[in-house]
This record gives C-alpha cells, sequence and structure tokens, in this order.
C-alpha cells in the first residue's frame, strides 16, 4: 500500500508534524504507534481511584518559546502550575534549586543574598577546564553542596560517577540569591487543563490523519511504500542495530496509592541520599484534583527496558554519530525526536524541532 506521508511515532515531535501535515498542507498522513494510545511519555490517564497521573513520570511543562507555546494553545488550555522541589538533606526538605532558602536551610542561618555570595564564592572550586558534570558542579558551588546534593543523586540517576559524564546532565546550576524557590523560571509553565493525553488526542483529531495503533514499524515496513517518511522511534531499530545497540538509561516506576489527602509537602520530592528512588512525586499537587486519596510516584533509575534517557557519555555519542552517517544517506526520511535523535529534549524543544522540521523541510 502506498502512503504520501508516513510518521513512525505518536510522542508529541510525530504529532506536531502530522498535525501540520494534515492541517496546513492538507495531506493525509498515516501515524503508526506501537503502544497501545498516543501522546508517547507525555501520556497520562486516570487510575482507579480517579486520580490522573503521569504514566511515564512526571511531566511538567515550560518554556521560553511563545511561539511552541502558542502552538500548543491551540490544543489545550492551561492551569497554572509553578512547580516547586524539595530535596530531603541530612533529613530535612530543602528547596531545590539553590536559593538563599536552600543556603538558609541547610546551615540553620539567615544569610543576606551578599553574605550568600561570598559563601558561595569561597567554596567554589577553581577548575581551568570544565569536562565533566562533577567539574560543572564543583566549579560553581563546591565541594560540600555537590556532595549533598548532586553526587549520589546523580550516581542512582545513571549508575556511574559525575566525573565519568559530559557536561550536558548537570550543564548548568542555576544559583540564586534571592528567595525565588520555583523549580523552573520560563515564562510560560503550566499543566494542560484536562491532561495530556486530551491534549494530544486534539492535535490528532482530523479526518486527515490516520492512527494505526498497536503496531510496530518494523512489522509493516515491507508492507508500505512513501513519498516521505517522519520517524520518531529509536535510531539503532531503523538500521537493524548495524552499529550496535545504543544505550539508554530506563527508569522502573512504582505507583502507590495512600488513604490520605496529602503525601508530601511538595509535587516532587528529591531522595539523592537514601534509598534506591531518586524521587517522589504527588501528583494531586500538580493537578490541584480534589480526591481523599493521593497517588504517589517513586522513580527507580536502571530498572525496566524503556529507553528513557540517551547514556550522555562521549563513548555512546560516538556510537550515534555512526548512525547520524546512515541517515544522511536515507532518501525521502526524516529522523525526529528524543529517539530517531538520541537526546534528551524536553516537550518544547521536540515540539520546536518538528515545528522546525515542518517549515524547512516539508512546507
Ligand atoms: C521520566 C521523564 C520525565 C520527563 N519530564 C519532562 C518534563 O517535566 N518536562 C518536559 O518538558 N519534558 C519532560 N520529559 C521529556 C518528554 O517526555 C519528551 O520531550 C517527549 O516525550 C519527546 O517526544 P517524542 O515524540 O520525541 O518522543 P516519545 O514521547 O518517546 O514518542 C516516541 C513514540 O514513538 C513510538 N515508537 C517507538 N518505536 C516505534 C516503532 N518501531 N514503531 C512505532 N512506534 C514507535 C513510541 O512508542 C512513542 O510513542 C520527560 C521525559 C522522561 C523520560
Amino acid at each position: 500500500m502506498h502512503f504520501k506521508y508516513v510518521v513512525v511515532g505518536a510522542g508529541l515531535a510525530g504529532l506536531t508534524i502530522a498535525e501540520r501535515i494534515a492541517s496546513e498542507k492538507g495531506e493525509k498522513v498515516l501515524v503508526v504507534e506501537k503502544r497501545g494510545h498516543i501522546g508517547g511519555n507525555v501520556y497520562d490517564s486516570y487510575n482507579d481511584d480517579g486520580i490522573l497521573i503521569h504514566n511515564y513520570g512526571p511531566h511538567i511543562f515550560h518554556t521560553n518559546d511563545r511561539e511552541v507555546y502558542k502552538y500548543l494553545s491551540r490544543f489545550t488550555k492551561w492551569n497554572d502550575f509553578w512547580h516547586r522541589v524539595l530535596t530531603m538533606v541530612d533529613g530535612n526538605p530543602i528547596p531545590m534549586p539553590i536559593t538563599l532558602e536552600t543556603i538558609n536551610k541547610l546551615y540553620h542561618c539567615s544569610m543576606t543574598p551578599d553574605e550568600m555570595k561570598q559563601f558561595i564564592a569561597e567554596r567554589a572550586v577553581p577548575i581551568e577546564e570544565i569536562k565533566t558534570s562533577r567539574d560543572v558542579a564543583l566549579s560553581k558551588v563546591g565541594e560540600e553542596i555537590y556532595q549533598k546534593f548532586f553526587e549520589s543523586y546523580t550516581k542512582k540517576q545513571w549508575g556511574i560517577d559525575p566525573a565519568e559524564i559530559d557536561t550536558s546532565v548537570i550543564s548548568r546550576i542555576p544559583l540564586r540569591f534571592n528567595r525565588d524557590t520555583r523549580y523552573f523560571t520560563d515564562k510560560y509553565q503550566g499543566m494542560p487543563r484536562y491532561g495530556y493525553t486530551k491534549m494530544c488526542e486534539s492535535m490528532a483529531d482530523s479526518d486527515k490523519i490516520k492512527l494505526l495503533l498497536n503496531t510496530d514499524f518494523e512489522e509493516i515496513r515491507d508492507d508500505i511504500t512513501y513519498d516521505t517518511l517522519i520517524y520518531t522511534g529509536p535510531a539503532d531499530e531503523y538500521f537493524h542495530y548495524k552499529h550496535g545497540k545504543l544505550k539508554y538509561r530506563s527508569v522502573g516506576f512504582v505507583f502507590e496509592t495512600h488513604d490520605c489527602e496529602s503525601y508530601q509537602d511538595a509535587p516532587v520530592v528529591n531522595y539523592p541520599n537514601d534509598y534506591d528512588y531518586t524521587r517522589i512525586t504527588e501528583f494531586k499537587k500538580m493537578t490541584w484534583q480534589e480526591n481523599k486519596k493521593t497517588t504517589i510516584l517513586k522513580e527507580f533509575p536502571g530498572e525496566g527496558d524503556e529507553p528513557y534517557y540517551p547514556f550522555p557519555t562521549p563513548d555512546c555519542k560516538a556510537q550515534f554519530a555512526l548512525y547520524q552517517e546512515e541517515m544522511k544517506k536515507e532518501k525521502n526520511v526524516y529522523f525526529l525526536g528524543r529517539l530517531a535523535e538520541y537526546r534528551y529534549y524536553n516537550m518544547d524543544a521536540a515540539v520546536r524541532r518538528a515545528l522546525d522540521l515542518y517549515e524547512e523541510k516539508l512546507r
């Protein structure tokens, strides 16, 4: 069977491109998705207790990209949401990122902004050439804060020492010499009012978009032909692993529902130094739902097979570069999104990539 446009993957990248092709170009497009639902990793659903959960981990929309915000706002209204994170250090919940509040709570003192600046400057380790995530953290906040907040957390998250990880993981440590404890400072932040799945359904709501769920592209690859393929699945899979399997860090998600209205003091609490999980999310604190019970999610890095985070080491990047060379040889195929580009993208960046690809190549 022949199609003009085929999109593999119904995540945010695939849906954005499919929506553009259908509504801007007015062309039909086939979207092939191996899971039984659309939305990719932003998929959310109601559990048995009627609480909206994020099935693949907590997703908070935030961006400075006005165009992306406006684009997604066509498909959803937003609830105001300013994300807050606490980190359990020495048994105390301390606000993250590092602000004046963090330092004062951590050291049980009441520094002024200037005193905090001096305090940090005295501790920051001068490092000539910043090469790793450890270098980034030490040069910014010094040994003690690095150990309490970043070292064990990063080890737990990646299974290796921050000294072996490139600078992309701890690329920036926002230091705020004020009391602004918001996790993100982007101009646009929020939660889709009726959830991410509803937003994605609205993106796919066109008689020009044909969704084929529960179908691995590999199953139908030899049975279809197309003029243009937009592929958002894993790069190594597309090339039948000819340069080996790309390494990902997976996460095991354990949901628990508790018989209480509130479980913790913030939407997310990090556990850098204790337990096997990295963080606990309480969904009601993101969605403002009212319910006598509450559902939380514990994340156990390294468990499961789902490819969540591309591995941030030079070896893995070099291996992916071999696949990039193969991609250049493919005709009429565009590789898009976090799996095909072997890159961690936030939601706004995934949508931005898709909008740009449409404008530059498909329009
Ligand atoms: C735990 C976690 C938390 C996150 N939190 C945030 C956050 O708070 N804020 C934020 O902005 N971003 C967050 N993200 C990032 C966000 O999930 C991504 O930006 C977004 O999902 C990228 O969309 P995508 O379409 O590129 O990939 P995906 O959502 O992964 O979509 C790819 C789709 O392709 C399908 N597919 C793969 N292979 C095949 C195949 N062979 N055949 C058919 N279909 C296939 C997959 O099933 C999937 O549905 C988080 C990511 C993770 C893992």
